[in-house]
């Protein structure tokens, strides 16, 4: 079994459909949030998710995208693409972006989705190994999946130890006699130094995850974001992965 993962698309369909045809078929699609926001595509990704009948969770900006006050907490430029989201979407893709659950337990795959953090679904970073032990404590499921982040990065606790992981492309983590919480990086707006795509596939049956990268046409995606006037500089970064 095959389940493609991927988190904080924000509204760049280009990416995603990249990445949709890189994982090939799949058994299902799950998303960690973020769906919308910074990107000029908000209408096509939802679209795309709910054609391939992805399930996930709400991260802040999808919050922010259907009128939450989460908009008060973001910088100049995520909020002016906020605002134009906002306006933007049709009301298919707000019902959508609003029936998403904070958190999402998979019992047969035996993890648990959520954007941020197992500890604060919304809003955590999760980017230390202390607030990952804490977070194993949220957990109901064995392991988890996070985004939020934007950067590809595993917490494996074995042994009451803690160990932070992170995955190359094409690293495989054997989920065998451990507990983790894997962040599959950004599909939409990478941030760790790699402007291309990055998803996991989690394989529930041979018990293993695997990091991908995919390359896909950015200047495309800075052309749409030009002509809906979306800030230059949410452009410019897609092409350093920052
Ligand atoms: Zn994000």
């Amino acid at each position: 079994m095959r389940i493609a993962v991927v988190s904080d698309v924000h509204s760049n369909l280009v990416a995603l459909d990249a990445v949709l045809a890189h994982a090939g078929p799949v058994d299902a699609v799950w998303h960690l949030g973020d769906i919308v926001g910074y990107g000029p595509d908000p209408d096509g990704v939802v679209a795309r998710l709910a054609q391939v009948g992805a399930v996930g969770v709400r991260g802040n900006h999808d919050a922010a995208a259907i009128g939450g006050d989460e908009i008060e907490q973001f910088n100049p430029e995520a909020r002016a693409a906020m605002d134009w989201t906002r306006a933007a979407i049709s009301e298919p893709t707000r019902a959508w972006l609003a029936a998403l659950p904070e958190r999402r337990a998979e019992a047969g795959a035996d993890v648990t989705l959520v954007h941020g953090s197992p500890r604060d679904p919304t809003w955590e970073y999760l980017t230390s190994p202390g607030a990952a032990r804490a977070s194993f404590g949220y957990l109901e499921t064995t392991h988890g999946l996070n985004g939020h982040t934007h950067i590809p990065l595993a917490f494996v606790l074995r042994d009451e130890r803690i160990e932070a992981i992170r995955p190359a492309p094409g690293d495989t983590l054997d989920l065998a006699g451990l507990r983790a919480i894997a962040n599959p990086g950004s599909v939409g707006q990478p941030r760790d130094g790699d402007p291309r795509s990055s998803y996991l596939i989690l394989d529930p049956d041979a018990g293993t995850v695997t990091w991908h990268r995919v390359a896909y046409p950015i200047e495309a995606v800075q052309d749409a974001m030009a002509a809906r006037g979306l800030p230059p500089r949410l452009a410019a970064r897609l092409a350093h992965g920052v």
